[in-house]
């Protein structure tokens, strides 16, 4: 069993070695990010859908409460097509914020919010 191995035989083998840990290490590293991608794609899409919590009333007065509970103001709209987003009064989040305003109800608004003076936007 003392074969012994030519120069050729020597080299197509090592190549034949190093493509496939080439080919592999692309593949792992493919998969990997992949995950990566639809993990940060998931995180993307929960911070999408979740409903900001607008309800800091610190800085308003007892009237701009009242507005807002007179209106019923919410957070969450119970009527998918009508949200504070897509209403003409509604004055988006500026800075990385999650709350905007609004030109009639007074406080910061959930661009999911809704409320009976809901105005669709032109
Ligand atoms: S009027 Fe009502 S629905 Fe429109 S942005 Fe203001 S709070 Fe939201």
């Amino acid at each position: 069993m003392d074969k012994k191995i030519t120069r050729k035989e020597f080299l197509v083998t090592a190549g034949v070695v190093g493509s496939t840990f080439i080919f592999g290490s692309s593949i792992i590293t493919s998969c990997k990010k992949k995950e990566e991608t639809q993990e940060v794609q998931e995180t993307k899409e929960q911070a999408q859908t979740e409903t900001p919590k607008c309800d800091d009333l610190s800085g308003l007065t007892p009237e701009d409460i009242n507005q807002r509970k007179q209106l019923q103001y919410t957070d969450n709209s119970p009527k998918p097509d009508q949200t504070c987003s897509n209403c003409a009064l509604f004055v988006p989040p500026e800075n990385n914020t999650p709350c905007g305003k609004c030109n009639l109800v007074k406080g910061p608004i959930s661009p999911n919010g809704w409320c009976t003076s809901w105005v669709q936007k032109g």
